[in-house]
């Protein structure tokens, strides 16, 4: 007789939370003011994650129970500046962060172009539905805008990577794009954040047909499963890396240290390295979580419980750091 087990585990843990990635571009006429009024109200709903306020509006990335999560975005979306915020809602078995911080900076996603307001111009939005019917076409060609180590470990198929570290280098790279200047040229990135502003410098390059993946790799996945993309979707929670493709997955990384294919997203266990680097099981036992013999035997070297992922000391964590009116609830 067969025995099948029900998920009830499955079933049970997952949804008991939710992971929310949003931004809105919006102005935001006394940020700091606005900043200390949304930290508050996160500590009171329980929300942890990383909120960025400017005065062009708000970017986050939050974990909550769900009520909590629900809760947040219909008071973020009842609130006129930030009604047409476009949540990605993806469900999880506890929070994804530790901490709440919420945070005052010069633009919503670091780019330099801090003169660019997406409000203004941007690429037109292609929703998931859209860009799965277009992304193969000949004339059609998907850029990346994310930095090395995130489409090194996913990207979709036959998409243009550029060589950058970090998004701020991505306005230097667009000398290179030029060969495509008269193309149908569609970005994408996590969550459509960085594209807001990535496709408008295009078009402001004098790029003529330029369109962006509304709601970036995470709401492809959650809409239409992700078809076409390869590896996994680097993430900025605990989770490091999510699978997004449902359809026709593939790995398209390989280990650091051995090169076998691997799709295991690590941070190295040496807080100064702090590498994100795909390590298979046996390298990563081997090297006790670190990317080299070097950082292994480094003495700060954080002990491997397999995750790869490592939690900063929380004891003694105070939510209310870096508010003004101190336990004020
Ligand atoms: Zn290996
Ligand atoms: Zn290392």
């Amino acid at each position: 007789m067969e025995i099948r087990r029900k998920p009830y585990n499955a079933i049970f843990f997952m949804g008991n939370y939710l992971i929310l990635l949003y931004y809105c571009y919006s102005k935001i006429e006394d940020p700091e003011g606005f900043r200390e009024q949304h930290h508050l109200y996160c500590i009171q709903h329980n929300i942890r994650g990383r909120i960025i306020i400017s005065s062009e509006g708000i970017n986050g990335t939050i974990s909550g129970l769900k009520k909590d999560c629900e809760q947040y975005i219909s008071d973020l979306k009842a609130d006129p500046r930030f009604a047409k915020t476009d949540f990605k809602t993806e469900q999880h078995q506890k929070h994804a962060f530790e901490k709440i911080h919420v945070r005052i900076k010069d633009e919503i996603v670091n780019s330099g172009l801090i003169d660019i307001d997406p409000n203004r111009k941007t690429g037109i939005y292609l929703e998931p539905k859209e860009f799965k019917e277009l992304k193969n076409r000949d004339d059609i060609i998907i850029l990346d805008v994310r930095s090395n180590y995130e489409h090194k470990i996913g990207k979709f198929k036959n998409a243009v990577t550029l060589d950058i570290e970090h998004f701020r280098e991505f306005p230097e790279k667009v000398e290179e794009l030029k060969k495509y200047k008269d193309k149908k040229i569609v970005t994408y990135c996590t969550g459509g954040i960085k594209c807001e502003k990535a496709s408008a410098f295009l078009l402001e390059k004098g790029f003529s047909d330029v369109y962006q993946l509304h709601g970036g790799i995470i709401k492809y996945g959650i809409e239409e499963k992700g078809e076409d993309f390869q590896g996994k979707c680097y993430v900025f929670d605990n989770r490091i890396a999510v699978d997004v493709n449902k359809i026709n997955p593939e790995v398209i990384s390989e280990c650091f240290v051995c090169g076998t294919q691997c799709d295991r997203m690590l941070n190295c266990a040496n807080p100064e390295c702090n590498n994100h680097i795909p390590l298979c099981e046996s390298c990563a036992q081997e090297l006790e979580g670190a990317c080299s013999e070097t950082c292994k035997n480094h003495p700060q070297k954080r002990p491997y419980n397999g995750t790869g992922y490592y939690q900063k000391n929380t004891n003694g964590y105070n939510p209310y750091i870096g508010l003004k009116r101190k336990n004020s609830v």
